[in-house]
């Protein structure tokens, strides 16, 4: 965790002006356009100035590549504790983060044990420190009602999971929602939620393709659940988790509430593969309800992209499909398979960074996610003439596949965390120092997490 002292605001300069370390020059996103710019960041690892001709400190001209602020992904399941070691640990789950533009992660508690008590926050809290290649912040899952004034004062945020998932067997009934709805308002965390209704799944087959999955687990159970959601108090910051439906994008917007769709649910259709590797809660959707998520999403109506990574191992999603695991890895691949999108002229680039970078960043009270002074330097060097495919087999994550083989990504050059290169040439170059960060608007102080400042 600790940062050398040339680097802190509590230094050798306190009470002088930080001191520039680093003039980045490239081109960046301007009004909409992109234009030749510099950034200047100061020894705290904060933007100090973006203009032209910057000067005080070691200049690193990147020419006609785009520097871009890093991503925010704001669901992603590390699966440690209790997960097995060749899905995945907080070490190669970061260090695919990095390499995927990402500078924030937000890990979800459906761990073994489950973060549902300050105990089991700590214990995760302690896995990351010293082993995160970038920030963390941790969700909780409000079980224990006892447990939750302490976790409130620690946890990132909440999880809660309206239908059964991996690691969490009884979510609450839709009978109980409501009042937990209002314990969670008075706590002040982000609040994520799993929206499908189990009580509209079907169970008439055992499904044995992602077609059957869907016939299992219907829009229908996503509006359904979305419906109990826009009925929650005012003052929950709520967040809807993977949505899949255009109906249910439209709900939450005309209820003001966020949400995220993935890059799965965006880009694949339950025809796009036959196989367990196309298994994921909820599941791919028809084309056309696809589709139709996709052109909200383009037309920036979708307000936060993440990408529900869950890393099972292969041999598990080689298993017949009706008894294989949900879920799919995505980190690394969330924003070059989307930068591939905007290369190829079908994605607007500002709208990417509104739903990738700027708005889940903001959602969980982060000073980053956009080209700001005073924001920390969580950013990234793209070169959109640089293209390379998906190969499961060499991402950072040891599950070793993807569903998304062979399809084309443009991958970030470089990302700065707090204005340190970590990743460089395309390679992971860094310390692994991330911190575990908490929302700024949260209550009260968390011991051994930093909260930092503006
Ligand atoms: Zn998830």
């Amino acid at each position: 965790m600790a940062r050398s002292s040339r680097r802190t605001r509590a230094g050798s300069h306190r009470g002088d002006r930080p001191s520039i370390v680093l003039v980045l020059a490239g081109r960046a996103l301007v009004r909409g356009r992109l234009q030749p710019v510099e950034i200047a960041i100061d020894d705290s690892g904060r933007i100090a100035s973006i203009g032209k001709n910057r000067s005080g400190g070691p200049r690193h001209d990147v020419g006609d590549c785009v520097i871009l602020p890093a991503a925010t992904d704001m669901h992603v399941h590390f699966r440690e504790p209790g997960g097995p070691s060749e899905a995945e640990t907080i070490g190669s789950g970061t260090v695919g983060a990095a390499l995927g533009g990402v500078a924030l992660v937000g890990d979800m508690p459906n761990t073994r044990p489950p973060v549902t008590d300050l105990e089991s926050w700590q214990e995760k809290v302690a896995r990351i420190e010293g082993r995160a290649a970038v920030d963390m912040l941790v969700f909780a899952a409000p079980t224990d009602p006892r447990a939750l004034p302490s976790l409130a004062r620690h946890a990132g945020g909440f999880k809660v999971y309206l239908a059964p998932t991996t690691g969490i067997d009884e979510p609450p009934s839709m009978e109980e929602v409501p009042a937990l709805w209002e314990r969670l308002a008075e706590l002040r965390l982000p609040v994520s939620v799993h929206a499908e209704d189990p009580t509209q799944f079907s169970a008439d087959r055992p499904p044995s393709s992602p077609v059957g999955w869907n016939a299992v687990r219907p829009g229908a159970a996503e509006l359904s659940a979305l419906d109990r959601m826009i009925r929650s108090p005012v003052g929950l910051r709520l967040h809807a988790a993977h949505v899949t439906t255009e109906e249910g994008a439209r709900k939450l917007r005309g209820a003001g509430l966020s949400f995220e769709a993935t890059a799965h649910h965006l880009l694949l259709s339950d025809r796009s593969g036959t196989d367990a590797r196309f298994k994921v809660n909820p599941p791919l959707r028809p084309e056309s309800e696809r589709l139709a998520l996709w052109e909200a999403f383009r037309r920036g109506e979708v307000p936060i992209l993440a990408s529900d990574h869950a890393p099972h191992p292969k041999d598990t999603k080689e298993l017949p499909f009706d008894r294989a695991p949900s879920g799919v890895p995505g980190v690394e691949t969330l924003l070059p398979l989307m930068l591939a999108q905007v290369r190829a002229g079908t994605l607007d680039l500002g709208v990417l960074v509104a739903a990738a970078c700027e708005r889940p960043a903001r959602w969980l009270g982060q000073p980053h996610g956009r080209l700001a002074p005073g924001h920390r330097a969580h950013l990234i060097v793209v070169d959109f003439r640089e293209r390379s495919t998906v190969s499961g087999a060499k991402l950072a994550s040891p599950c070793g596949w993807s569903p998304f083989e062979g399809w084309e990504v443009v991958r970030p050059r470089e990302l700065y965390r707090d204005g340190e290169r970590i990743v460089d040439a395309g390679e992971f170059a860094g310390r692994s120092a991330g911190k575990v960060v908490r929302p700024e608007y949260a209550l009260g102080e968390a011991a051994g997490t930093p909260s930092p400042t503006l």
